[in-house]
């Protein structure tokens, strides 16, 4: 037995097999071609491949797994032989004459659009596949092997490290944990597992290596270690030490359909942050409040090209939906930075934390940003949807904001599509300006949200994604609790409300300073909302 250790981001313990995320070909270019036929034999080939690859994976699979787990790579055969699909790759290859990877990658883009905006959810979780099957098909085109995980049931996933537009896309149910050889503790790939609650262990370092492909493994997310072939007596610690884990998530379930309220009766608002409308099922079994920070970026990263404004409406929709009434706090695009999605296409940076990400994007690309705006207010129809702008440093930037907020609310007036004219609209406070000049802000919005992993990276100078300065980013350090103090005094002086969405607002540590504060609103990774209302009601 090996053991390796890292830093554990989310906690619980999993035993599997180790399988190296792998890239893939990168972004897909329209090529024009002369000789469309040839195209058009090229993806047939490229189909057959394919399919003959499904039926070896479907034998195998089934006599190792049992047909019934097996069906998938069934299902994925049968996608691959559709007539639709596959008359809608060719047709745009004759009609635009252009390359086979270019109209196999809008194709598969334009189906998933189709079954992602369907009501019934088995039809929705087909997205999925057929991005799956076209990337299966891609690879044989382009020669280079596909991007993600590829296996029969659910491993312990390994890689040196993995960007946003990486995890987002991996299939969740494939993934038993996360162990990375870099990464840093508030990186976005660290926020993505403590949301979809998969333990995680980040900084293994050097000692992950590609050599650990399909070693048997034992993850324990608390401590941040890794057990390669673990003996009887590590299997048997860490057995117990799973089942204590469920059973401390049983115990916790007595705090579900409660107020978040101390003895002494503060009561707070305790939300949830999400990725996605997959994340929906973890917030309502985790009993959070309402949702205090929709990462809606996440949407764009894991499309191939922009999501257009059907399919933003149809997710923000369902996410209303299922709370019922309850808050829904959508934060615009905050891409950019450590979050690049290829379509957008933005320049290399040399500090892209400090450049071209978030509102920035939004006001000086306004139709990016209206499209999202129009989706968020025909969404606020069929909910208490309130939308959220990242990074604002300046009272210009939201009056440009405003301004482009009132021209969708009076288009679609003209259009007479029902929208929600009292929807809030509030900033995030995540810059050492915003919350200096906070009580200027508060006059102007109706709420904030602090998020401490960008104030804290930009107050101390610290960049959050590099690990060697994480000694430097402390987020207990006096400067941001007085700049979340001040917020919380302007916010409240103006009668506005004021939350946290930042990791910080789990830190139990800091719970009593932040009621202390008067703070209304904590928000936390779904598995984080029950732990912390016990905490707060035993104050
Ligand atoms: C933050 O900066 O604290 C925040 C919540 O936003 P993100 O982590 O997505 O940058
Ligand atoms: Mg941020």
């Amino acid at each position: 037995m090996t053991k390796l250790n890292g830093k554990g981001v989310c906690g619980g313990v999993v035993f599997g097999k180790i399988q190296f995320y792998r890239r893939g070909a990168g972004p897909i270019e329209r090529v024009p071609v002369d000789d469309p036929e040839a195209e058009v034999k090229r993806f047939e080939a490229a189909r057959g491949k394919a399919v003959a690859e499904l039926a070896v994976l479907y034998t195998k699979a089934s006599k190792e797994v049992g047909e019934e787990n097996s069906l998938l790579f069934q299902i994925h055969q049968m996608m691959l032989e559709d007539l639709d699909y596959c008359d809608a790759i060719t047709g745009q290859i004759r009609e635009e004459k252009v390359n086979a990877e270019y109209a196999v990658n809008e194709t598969a883009q334009k189906f998933a659009d189709m079954f992602a905006s369907m009501d019934d959810e088995y039809m929705r979780g087909r997205a999925a596949d057929v991005r799956d099957v076209s990337r299966r098909v891609l690879s044989i085109l382009t020669g280079v092997p596909a991007g993600g995980i590829e296996s029969d049931g659910p491993v312990i996933v390994a890689a040196d490290d993995l960007a946003p537009s990486e995890t987002v896309q991996l299939d969740k149910s494939k993934v038993l944990a996360f162990v990375t050889a870099g990464g840093s503790a508030s990186s976005h790939t660290a926020i993505l597992a403590r949301t979809m609650g998969i333990p995680a262990v980040i900084g293994v370092g050097g000692a992950l290596t590609e050599e650990l492909d399909g070693r048997e493994a034992a993850v324990d997310g608390f401590t941040g270690e890794v057990y390669l072939d673990p003996d009887e007596d590590t299997r048997g610690h860490l057995q117990v030490k799973a089942r204590k884990d469920a059973e401390y998530r049983q115990l916790l379930s007595q705090y579900r359909g409660k107020e978040t309220r101390t003895k002494d009766g503060q009561q707070l608002l305790l939300y949830a942050n999400i990725g996605s409308p997959d994340d929906m099922e973890a917030v309502l079994n985790n009993d959070a409040e309402g949702v205090g920070l929709f990462r809606s970026e996440f949407l764009y990263l894991e499309s191939e090209d922009y999501p257009t404004e059907e399919r933003q409406f149809q997710a923000y929709k369902e996410v209303a939906e299922k709370m019922e009434g309850r808050r829904v706090v959508i934060r615009t695009l905050d891409i950019g930075a450590d979050k690049q999605a290829a379509y957008f296409r933005l320049p290399p940076e040399d500090n892209p934390a400090m450049g071209m990400r978030a509102i920035r994007i939004c006001l000086t690309r306004p139709e990016i940003f209206k499209t999202q705006l129009r989706a968020l207010y025909r969404a606020s129809a069929y909910g208490k949807i309130a939308i959220m702008f990242p990074l604002i440093t300046s009272v210009r930037e939201l009056r440009e904001i405003r301004k482009l907020a009132a021209d969708v609310r009076a288009e679609l007036s003209v259009k007479n599509i029902p929208f929600n004219p009292d929807t809030e609209l509030g900033i995030m406070i995540e810059t050492p300006a915003a919350a200096v000049i906070s009580d200027q802000l508060a006059k102007m919005v109706d709420f904030f949200s602090v998020g401490t992993n960008d104030l804290t990276q930009y107050t101390l100078a610290a960049d959050r994604q590099n690990e060697s300065v994480a000694e430097f980013a402390d987020p207990h350090h006096e400067a941001i609790l007085r700049l979340i103090e001040y917020s919380a005094k302007s916010a409240h002086e103006a009668g506005i409300w004021i939350g946290i969405c930042g990791e910080l607002a789990a830190d139990q540590e800091l719970t009593r300073t932040f009621l202390q504060m008067g703070i209304d609103e904590l928000s936390v990774s779904p598995p984080a909302v029950l732990p912390l209302r016990a905490r707060i009601c035993q104050m």
